[in-house]
This record gives structure tokens, sequence and C-alpha cells, in this order.
């Protein structure tokens, strides 16, 4: 009996669902002692080579020094909460520099609240009321962006926690706007589109060629905000995250995850014309809003990412990794599919051609790899078990060559 099953059961006592971020996607139940670089250690002194990173903002890998020292700095100093400090403007000054097609940002704690901040913004600025989103996107926890995410279609497990009230926004397929179209043109109460700009939720799935800037042409037309969900692609993608990646502007764009090394912050940005209706009486409020420490994690993040862009090898690691499992599944003739993006790639198991049907939604068998997510972690690989591969600055040629020896075991046990 291991020490994590042990502290698993004592979770279980305490916390319902055990010790977890989001209690439906908990992974196999291994407690971490600590991390370092791309590699976690637990509790009964395992190690692990980590793609989940902590659902992605570990892009730096762990305990990143300067970022560790910056924010241990500001606790110290006893300025937490102070009110208006200069780090604020830095860490403003440092995301507006690199997100260089926003003119202002707003900085919050989760993805969450920041997409709700900005579907707020979209609603202040039209007079409307309603949005669009697509299925198989996530935009956070809360009721009017929850009600569908990886199968397109209410979940019978929450439909019955959900408001009923829901009738604010209309969920379209991803990567097809001939929907989108004849909606816009049918209801004029149209506030905000919202779209994850890589369906990184559901399979990582690429927008097709185009696509995002029809979505840009589409709402300029009907005078709709086009806001990008880059809680994920953002600074990981590139420094100005997918917008910059795939040459789209938005109108808002919300960041979470990777911008300030493993730190709680999130941020709204856009145009100034958008931003200032928060100058003039938008609320958008915080406790934990722009804390010394966080606006610390952020410019020493932002400085790291500015001085020595990782974009170049994260890029190439991660392409390496995805072409070297697709070799690793056909040597164990294991249906394997491989998509997405090299800094946040899917894997799943699938007949060829079941991933992307029409509607750009993913058709998987998520149970398999659930399992076989135990098996990775097993042999010390630490994924999410719903697919989805973080790869970090920190992960190179050591952890590639560690990786596909621990992969091929996996495989092997998979294939048995
Ligand atoms: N948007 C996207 C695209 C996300 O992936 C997530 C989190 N996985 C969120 C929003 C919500 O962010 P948070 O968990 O920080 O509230």
């Amino acid at each position: 009996r291991t020490r994590s099953a042990e502290l698993a059961e004592r979770a279980r006592e305490i916390t319902p669902g055990g010790v977890h971020s989001n209690v439906r996607l908990a992974g196999p139940s291994v407690f971490f002692e600590r991390g370092e670089g791309a590699w976690l250690y637990d509790e009964d002194g395992n190690d692990y080579i980590d793609y989940l990173l902590g659902q992605g903002p570990i892009f730096l890998g762990h305990a990143p020094r300067q970022v560790t020292d910056a924010v241990a700095r500001e606790m110290r100093r006893g300025s937490v909460f102070a009110g208006q400090h200069t780090l604020e403007n830095r860490a403003g000054e440092l995301f507006l520099e690199s997100v260089d097609w926003a003119e202002k940002v707003r900085f919050g704690v989760t993805g969450t609240e920041t997409d709700q901040a900005a579907l707020r913004l979209a609603r202040a600025a039209t007079g409307r009321t309603r949005f669009v989103r697509f299925a198989g996107t996530y935009h956070g926890w809360l009721d009017n962006v929850l009600i569908t995410t990886v199968d397109g279609v209410p979940r019978p497990a929450s439909a019955g926690q959900l408001s009923r009230h829901l009738d604010d926004s209309y969920v379209l397929p991803y990567n097809d706007t001939a929907a989108l179209e004849t909606l816009l043109d049918q209801d004029d109460d149209i506030a905000a589109v919202i779209v994850e700009p890589v369906l990184c939720n559901s399979g990582a799935i690429l927008p097709v060629e185009g696509y995002l800037h029809r979505l840009r042409e589409l709402c300029d037309q009907h005078g709709v905000v086009l806001i990008f969900d880059e809680v994920i692609t953002g600074f990981r993608l590139a420094l100005g995250g997918a917008a910059e990646y795939f040459g789209v502007t938005p109108d808002l764009a919300v960041y979470g995850k990777a911008m300030a090394g493993g730190w709680p912050v999130s941020a709204l940005a856009g145009s100034a014309t958008l931003m200032d209706l928060f100058a003039d009486g938008v609320t958008h409020a915080g406790t934990f809003n722009s804390s010394v420490p966080a606006c610390a994690a952020v410019v020493s993040t932002l400085t790291l990412l500015r001085e020595d862009p990782p974009y170049g090898r994260v890029h190439a690691h991660g392409t390496k990794l995805m072409d070297s499992i697709r070799e690793l599944a056909v040597q164990h003739d294991l249906p394997l599919r491989v998509q997405g993006l090299p800094v946040a790639f899917h894997v799943s198991f699938g007949s060829p051609g079941s991933i992307l049907d029409h509607a750009g939604l993913a058709s998987f068998d998520l149970d398999r790899y659930a399992a076989f997510s135990h098996t990775l972690a097993d042999h010390g690989i630490w994924v999410a078990p719903r697919g989805i591969w973080y790869v970090s600055a920190a992960h190179g040629d050591v952890e590639l060559s560690a990786t596909l020896e621990r992969l091929d075991a996996a495989l092997s046990v998979e294939a048995a």
C-alpha cells in the first residue's frame, strides 16, 4: 500500500472527490511532494515527466527560479494588497508589449471569471444580450458557459445542477461558419462571439483555413464583439498567443494559465474603446485582482519569455514528441491519434477519420484513454485523463528520450 493511496483515502474523508482542482477530471490518485523543471516527484519516491503542467500554467517548468524569487520577495516585503503599485504598471506594460494588438488590459485571477468579464463588456458595448459560443469549447465552470462541453450536447450529470434560464447563448458547431451566418442574419440581439481559437478542450482541433478570419468578418459586418478565449493559447502558442499565430485580431481576449509562471493570474485585454467602459462604470472586481505578488509573477514571467523566447524550442520539441508517439503507436499496432499544436496536443484512441467530423467535434474513446492515463502514470508519465499533452520550456532531450522509453513500455502493456 502506497503513501499516495493512504493520502487519497484521507483526502476523500476531508474533501468530496479528493484533492484536485476539478472533481470530474481527477486522474490517478498520486500525491506529489515536489516538482522541478519538467519533473514531478511523488510521496512514494517515484518520478514523472509532467505533460499536464497544472493544466497548462507551468509553461516555464516547475519552480522557475526568477518567478519564485520575485513572488517571495513581494510576500516578504508585506505589500501584498497595497493598493496601486509600480509592479501593476510594469505588468501591464509588458503585457501590452507582448500582446501588441491590445491597447489596454485588466488583470484578474482565473480564466472563468475573466471570460465572464469579457461577455459583460461586450453586452455593455453593444446594448445586446445574447452571445454565441461553440460546441466543445470550455470557457470556465459557470452555468452560462458550462452547459455543453466535450460532446456538444447538454451532459446529464451537469444539466440537473445548472440554471434552467440559460437562453442567453447559442451553441454552434466549431469550424463551420454557415450556421453563424444564418444566425447573425436572424438575430440582432447578439453581443458577442466567444471562441477558443484552437479547440484545445476538445481534441486540440485547429481552426480550418480562413475560419478565424471569417469570424472576424462576420462580427464586423454585424457589429458583434469577437472574443478570443486565449486561456490556453495565450503566451503558449506565441508571445501574442493565437491572435499573433493566426494573424487575426479579436476585439477582446482572455488570458490565464501560462502568463504568470504558475501563479494564478488572468487578464482581459482589448481595444481602448471597449476596455475604457470599465472606467465608465462597468463592474470588474475581485479581492485578489492585481495583487503585488501576482504582478511580480507576471513581470518576471513575461521578462523571461521576452528575453529568451522559448517558442521555437517548445514547438520543435512538441513536434518531435508528436511524431515519435505516432511512430510508437504504429509499432505497437494501436489506434492512437495525435493531433493539435505541438505546444498543446491531443492524444486519443479512435479509428482513423473519427476524430474530426463535419461539425468539428471530437469523437474518441474517452474511457480507454482515461484508463491509459493510469498506465502512463504507472510508467512515470503524468498526463491529463482527457488527452491533452502540454509541453513546457523545461522539456529537453533528456525528457524526450525518457518519455519515449517509458511510453514504449506503457504501450506494450496497453497492446497486451
Ligand atoms: N478558458 C479555457 C479555454 C480554459 O481552458 C480554461 C481552463 N481550462 C478556462 C477558460 C477557465 O480558466 P480557469 O480554470 O482559470 O477558471
